[in-house]
C-alpha cells in the first residue's frame, strides 16, 4: 500500500494539496496528516510561562489540533466516497522538518504532498519557507501543489535532465506508476548543445527507457539558453501538467535551492511540481 505524508498548517493551500493527493492516488493508500506546532508553543508569547503553563498550553494545542484535523479527514472522505484510503492524523509538538523526516523513516513514506505555499500565502513568492526546507532536506519525493490548482488527470509530464546522475529506481517507479495509471506521456528534455555522448549519460538514458513506459516516453533536446526560460516555455507550449525534477548534489535544481534563489531565478511553476531526491532507499 502506498504511504503518503500530507503536512498541513491547516490552511486552504494545504487542504487543496491534500485533495490533489487523495484524487491522484486513486488506489489503496495510507495518508498521514502531519501538523507540527512547536512554533505555537515556543513562540515569544510563552517566554514567561511556567513549566506548568507551558504543559497546559501544549495539551490545549494538541486538543485543538485534533478538533481541526479530524473534520478535515471527514471532509476529504466525503469528497471521495468508496475510496480505499486510510487516514492517520498526527499533531506533533515538534518542528516540521524533524517530524517529517522521522515519519518518512518510520513509515517508509513514498511521497510527501504539500502546498507550494501555506497560511502566509504571499503571492509575490513561489514557495513558502517550509516547503523550501522540505524540498531541500527530506529523502523522499515531494510533490508541491500551487494555490487553488484543481486536480486534473495528469497527461503530460516534463522531465528536464542532463542524464548526469543515475536515477533512483524507487523514485522512477513512482513516476511510472502515475504515468501508467493516467496513460500520461513523459517528455524528457535534455538542455545541451551536445548529444548524449558519454557512457554515463547513455547508461542513465537507458535506465529511463527501462524504468518508464517506452511507449509513452519522448526524448527532446534543446540548445542551451536560460534553463528556467526553457522549462517555463515548454510547460506553456506543450500544456504540461506535471513538472518532474531531480534534486541531487550539483544538479540544476540544487543550484536554485541552495541560495533559495528559486524565486529570483524565475522558476515559478504554476503546475504541480514533483521533486525527486535521488537518495538510495529501499
Ligand atoms: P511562510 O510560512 O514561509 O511565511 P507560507 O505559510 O505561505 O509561508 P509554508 O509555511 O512554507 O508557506 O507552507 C507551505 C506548505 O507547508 C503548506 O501548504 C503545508 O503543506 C506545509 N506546512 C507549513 N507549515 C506547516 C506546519 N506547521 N505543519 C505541517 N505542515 C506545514
Ligand atoms: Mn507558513
Amino acid at each position: 500500500m502506498r504511504k503518503i505524508a500530507l503536512p498541513t498548517d491547516l490552511s486552504e493551500n494545504a487542504f487543496n494539496a491534500m485533495e490533489y493527493a487523495v484524487a491522484l492516488f486513486n488506489e489503496p493508500a495510507k495518508f498521514y496528516l502531519l501538523h507540527a506546532y512547536a512554533d505555537q508553543i515556543y513562540g515569544p508569547e510563552t517566554l514567561d510561562f511556567s513549566d506548568e503553563e507551558l504543559e497546559n498550553k501544549k495539551q490545549l494545542t494538541a486538543q485543538n489540533c485534533n478538533l481541526i484535523l479530524q473534520p478535515l479527514v471527514k471532509k476529504i472522505q466525503e469528497k471521495f466516497p468508496g475510496s480505499k484510503h486510510e487516514f492517520v492524523v498526527l499533531p506533533h509538538c515538534g518542528y516540521l522538518i524533524d517530524e517529517i523526516n522521522y515519519l518518512i523513516e518510520k513509515e517508509n513514506i513514498d511521497i510527501v504532498v504539500m502546498g507550494t505555499r501555506g497560511k502566509t500565502n504571499d503571492r509575490t513568492i513561489t514557495f513558502g519557507s517550509n516547503t523550501l526546507q522540505v524540498i531541500k532536506l527530506v529523502k523522499c519525493p515531494v510533490l508541491c501543489i500551487p494555490e487553488s490548482y484543481p486536480f486534473k488527470k495528469p497527461k503530460k509530464l516534463l522531465f528536464p535532465t542532463n542524464y548526469m546522475i543515475p536515477y533512483q529506481k524507487r523514485e522512477l517507479q513512482l513516476v511510472n506508476d502515475i504515468c501508467s495509471y493516467y496513460k500520461a506521456e513523459t517528455h524528457v528534455v535534455y538542455i545541451s548543445d551536445f548529444g548524449v555522448v558519454s557512457k554515463r549519460q547513455k547508461s542513465n538514458q537507458t535506465l529511463l527507457k527501462t524504468l518508464l513506459d517506452v511507449e509513452r516516453i519522448h526524448f527532446h533536446q534543446v540548445a542551451v539558453s536560460s534553463k528556467t526560460n526553457i522549462i517555463n516555455d515548454t510547460i506553456e507550449k506543450m500544456d504540461i501538467d506535471l513538472l518532474v525534477m531531480v534534486n541531487s548534489r550539483y544538479s540544476f535544481l540544487e543550484s536554485l535551492l541552495v541560495d533559495s534563489t528559486i524565486d529570483k531565478i524565475g522558476l515559478h511553476p504554476k503546475i504541480p511540481f514533483l521533486i525527486l531526491q535521488n537518495y538510495i532507499r529501499n
